[in-house]
């Protein structure tokens, strides 16, 4: 029987859950499990495909020391050595850790101890700081804690369910597929999407709210004013639970008095607004689901708590099937918060202003030295790094060069610092290139410990791979460093289920009902009771806890006990458009790729999804600009600039962009959109306005356009513009450049040859044309091959991977790479659509061409897609509609 283990998914905050399975041969399977209350054993693609991600390709096997290979020991006692000299001579705040929503609950716990408790600087800020720190400033003003209120659970009795800003259907794709259930089976539910594009979530709404771009805070607050002149407000609730009311009324009317005004800022049909606001009104099980498109803008904070408000007035919290309901990003940002990862919390949902929260931590843990104020946040962390104020940082499990808006200055910020620790898994990320410390960290799979999704459910990660060359848990590697730093005592941890029991009794340490995170009934449990723990949701204050459901008794954590309305005064977005920058660039995810693609990028299946970074533009904007679909064009800012693809949308908004933010130095020439992204943040939260940057575009002048399928990774000098996705068993390369070479041969040679015997080089070059392709064999075995053309309409090239794999090329093979023209019809099969069964547009497109279907229930049963996941259902259904190829992206 093959080994079964239970774990959870590492991609995002739904936190699904997880049974892999290893047979004799060691080869790994992943299955959902039917048992978590997540996921009830759904995945998304990226889920699914996860077996694709756990070889050691790419991996930090060793810790090294500038540039050194080194054993641990040494690896260690220089990092504690070298932070040990900077505190010395400049302070605890002259250091810095940047952390990341892939930690585990464990090592957030251990490496905000160390920084903010033994240090003595609260200068550790996580990756979540940019995906949903708003959420948690928006429910700590309303609710005195940060409370996610609502549980998945409620998707399946709300009555109404409004998503405003989050692409739902890809970005958390098992939660879009539990809505599209419900809605099956309850068709009188109606669902409202408000977003400025028009995504896959689209596919299941009842009514569309395309609102104009930051505007969000004036159509919640033309509600609350709403609800209010008709009669919705829950005067038992407002008057016994909550505060603040009159006054948000008073900034509501101020803005958003009436639906014509709401309609107009908006840019909204005014019946539209009506209808939502109608919908809303008259239904009590509402329930608000809402993420980055709301999170990441200079005024998030207050966009939460205008939606916040209307859940308040309307008493809709703390009852079944309704309430706000942010929805997390990454795997563990809510563990992250739980213990303390942001730099203006303490451990415990504690927070460090709060002088009784400060004794009772420095007291549990015996640390005089316990920070008195809140640290950097991240885009402030990366300011000092390049202004010498700090002067060492310790980077976990995240690469900042990529995703921090305003990336190029992060990355000359850390190219100036004095000291760059980076604790991954990857050897080469923009960022571990820069480190002059590296340590090997464990990756998924490998590692043990607990997540919280964004239900508040904790969730056990199992190892169920062996730790691979010298990496290392990173509990373990902070735990290590504290103690050479001198702080024995505190870091003597042996496993994380002591950390976890550590920070469980914290939790309920004094805390006698007053702050709202306690797990202190889980602090006793012994290793083998957390092992085998079963995924639960916080509040657990005995082991069997079976308190109410939280907020149901209309006691919030403020100082009062009551819940605050807060006043909004709707803010546009900092930056406006201007004639050199005249579209709003909106940077995002796609349905396959996870944040900087080192894991996702190893799929080949999630790879062949989207192949190219690219830049969504509506066809009218792209016309008046003379581009076309596929053109490559670049985006600039005066901040940096980007190479990208163009895809032309009608979903998307006119003076609009949209491009997804995963691409890095590693695996493309320029496309790194945040690079491009203002790094103007939230005054509450400090989150960036990654939604919200003016952009200019304009056409990349190609000369030549062509691919490289190659079994190696290369070195592409002399390209203008290339982008790397992997395929199976060889690297897909799409190139192209504004200059053509002297001899197509000796640049093709400079890029794929290396030193081997029995090479055969095969080519084809019309130089009329401009067209060139060649194919390398080596001992009979296809090794690259590269077309090259004039124009950007290029061979398909899905069919000749099958030659990689074949073994001895054949004679009609040859034939058939240099004519570039498949062997047979019918193997192309397109851009993947379902990354679950790696089933192509063009089969789709066949089958649908043929007549003998007419429905998305009719493709999946011939042809699977759609049939397991759910990603592609809106893709599928796009399909059907149009005929044609879908190109669309979220
Ligand atoms: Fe993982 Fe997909 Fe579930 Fe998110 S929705 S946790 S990415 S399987």
């Amino acid at each position: 029987m093959p080994e079964k283990i239970k774990t959870t998914c590492p991609y995002c905050g739904v936190g699904c859950g997880i049974i892999t399975s290893k047979d004799s041969t060691g080869r790994i399977t992943i299955k959902g499990d039917p048992d978590h209350p997540a996921n009830f054993g759904r995945l998304c693609s990226k889920g699914t495909a996860l077996a694709e991600t756990l070889d050691l390709e790419g991996r930090l096997l060793e810790p090294m020391v500038d540039g050194t290979i080194v054993d641990w020991s040494e690896a260690l006692d220089t990092v504690a050595d070298r932070f040990r000299n900077i505190i010395d001579q400049h302070g605890p705040n002259a250091v810095a850790f940047y952390v990341s929503g892939q930690l585990l609950t464990e090592d957030y716990y251990v490496a905000n101890k160390l920084m903010k408790g033994f240090i003595g600087s609260g200068n550790i800020d996580t990756n979540s700081r940019l995906c949903m720190s708003s959420a948690v400033a928006a429910y700590k003003r309303a609710f005195g804690s940060d409370t996610v209120p609502c549980e998945y659970e409620d998707i399946e009795h709300a009555e109404l369910i409004v998503i405003t800003g989050s692409n739902t259907a890809w970005c958390h794709p098992v939660i879009y597929q539990r809505i599209v259930k419900a809605k099956k089976e309850n068709p009188a539910l109606r669902i409202v999407v408000i977003d400025p594009r028009a995504t896959a979530t689209r596919d299941i709404a009842d009514l569309h709210l395309p609102l104009k771009p930051g505007s969000d805070s004036y159509l919640f607050n033309g509600l609350l004013s709403y609800l209010e002149s008709h009669g919705c407000r829950n005067r038992g609730f407002t008057d016994n639970h909550c505060e603040g009311l009159d006054d948000a009324l008073v900034a509501a009317r101020k803005t958003a008095s009436n639906i014509t005004d709401v309609a107009r800022v908006c840019e909204l049909d005014p019946e539209d607004v009506r209808d939502f606001y109608d919908c809303f009104a008259s239904t009590e099980k509402s329930l608000t689901l809402y993420s980055q498109g709301i999170n990441q803008s200079s005024s998030g904070t207050d966009k939460a708590n205008a939606i916040i408000n209307c859940h308040l007035i309307t008493g809709r919290i703390g009852r079944q099937g309704m309430g706000p309901f942010s929805i997390t990003g990454q795997p563990n940002a809510m563990g992250g918060r739980e213990v303390g990862g942001l730099a203006n919390q303490l451990a415990a949902h504690m927070d460090i202003e709060n002088a009784s929260h400060h004794a009772l931590v420095s007291e549990f843990w015996n640390a005089p030295d316990l920070c008195t104020g809140a640290g950097l946040k991240a885009v402030d962390l990366f300011r000092a790094v390049e202004d010498g104020s700090v002067k060492a940082v310790w980077i976990m499990a995240t690469n900042p060069v990529v995703s921090m808006p305003d990336a190029d200055r992060v990355r000359e910020a850390l190219k100036g610092c004095e000291l760059v620790v980076v604790s991954d898994t990857s050897a080469n990320t923009d960022t571990v290139d820069l480190a002059h410390i590296r340590l090997p960290a464990l990756g998924w799979g490998e590692k043990d410990g607990t997540v919280t999704n964004s239900e508040r459910r904790i969730s056990r990660q199992r190892k169920f791979l062996k730790a691979p060359g010298a990496a290392r848990a990173d509990w373990w590697i902070i735990n290590e460093v504290a103690r050479r730093m001198g702080f024995e005592s505190a870091f003597d941890y042996q496993s994380p289920a002591e950390i976890f029991s550590e920070y469980a009794t914290l939790t309920g340490y004094q805390n006698n009902g007053s702050r709202d995170l306690d797990i202190s009934g889980l602090a006793d449990l012994d290793a083998d009771s957390y092992d085998n723990l079963a995924p639960l949701q916080w509040p657990r204050k005995k082991e069997d806890d079976d308190s109410d459901r939280i907020f149901s008794d209309g006691r919030f954590f403020t100082a009062g006990g009551k819940a605050r309305f807060i006043p909004v005064d709707p803010q546009l977005p900092a930056y406006p458009v201007s004639e050199t920058q005249p579209f709003i660039l909106n940077s995002g995810r796609v349905r396959d790729h996870w944040h900087t693609m080192t894991r996702t990028g190893k799929s080949p299946r999630l790879g062949s999804h989207t192949e190219e970074p690219y830049a969504e533009i509506h066809p009218e904007d792209a016309s008046r600009l003379n581009l076309q679909e596929n053109d490559l064009v670049e985006l600039n800012t005066e901040l940096g600039n980007a190479i990208v693809r163009t895809r032309l949308s009608t979903g998307q908004r006119k003076g609009s962009l949209f491009a997804p933010f995963h691409w890095s130095d590693q695996n493309s020439a320029a496309a790194r959109i945040d690079a491009l992204v203002n790094p103007v943040t939230d005054p509450f939260s400090g989150q960036p306005e990654s939604k919200h940057a003016p952009v200019g575009i304009r056409p990349w002048r190609a000369q030549w356009y062509g691919f490289l399928l190659s079994r190696r990774e290369l070195d592409l000098k002399g390209c203008g513009y290339w982008s790397k996705a992997r395929g199976n068993s060889i690297w897909r390369y799409h190139i192209a450049g504004n200059q053509s070479p002297a001899d197509w041969e000796d640049l093709a040679r400079q890029w794929v040859c290396s030193d081997q015997d029995n090479v055969e080089w095969v080519e084809y070059a019309d130089s009329t044309r401009n067209q060139y392709r060649a194919a390398r064999i080596v001992d009979d075995e296809l090794e690259s091959c590269l077309y090259v053309g004039a124009t950007k309409s290029l061979p398909d090239h899905d069919w000749i991977e099958p030659i990689f794999l074949n073994g001895r090329v054949q004679d009609h093979e040859r034939i058939a790479l240099l004519s570039g023209r498949p062997l047979q019809e019918g193997q192309d099969q397109g851009p993947t659509v379902c990354a679950c069964f790696g089933v192509g547009s063009n089969q789709v497109k066949e089958l649908i061409n043929s007549g003998e279907i007419t429905s998305v229930e009719q493709i999946t049963e011939r042809l699977k897609a759609g049939g397991n996941c759910g990603s592609c259902l809106p893709e599928l259904k796009q399909l059907l509609a149009s005929g044609l190829p879908s190109q669309s992206a979220a």
